[in-house]
């Protein structure tokens, strides 16, 4: 059996092995976004493993974390409390 202890998933810190059906998560640039609204999509693709070294990518485990990866991404604009994506911030204190 090959483990590939090398990812995690963003949301619930379950080692990625052979077997799961992962998800990997990107935050991107919204090319035009009303006052006061997210600046960010939320992109969902199918794990691949030439792209899963990315590091702007998000590793999800199956479709419970990458729902709550969307839920805290519309509630908060972010994914994961302790990590930040780049513009995250100014979306989030720009709400009113
Ligand atoms: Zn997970």
């Amino acid at each position: 059996m090959v483990w590939d202890v090398s990812f995690t998933c963003d949301i619930c810190g379950r080692k990625k092995l052979e077997s799961n059906h992962w998800w990997m998560l990107v935050l991107g640039d919204v090319p035009c976004f009303e006052e006061g609204q997210p600046r960010q999509r939320f992109t969902l693709m199918p794990w691949n493993k030439t792209e899963s070294g990315n590091t702007q990518f998000y590793h999800l485990c199956g479709q419970g974390c990458a729902m709550q990866a969307m839920e805290r991404f519309m509630n908060h604009g972010t994914i994961v409390s302790d990590r930040l994506p780049q513009g995250a911030e100014a979306a989030v204190s720009n709400r009113v």
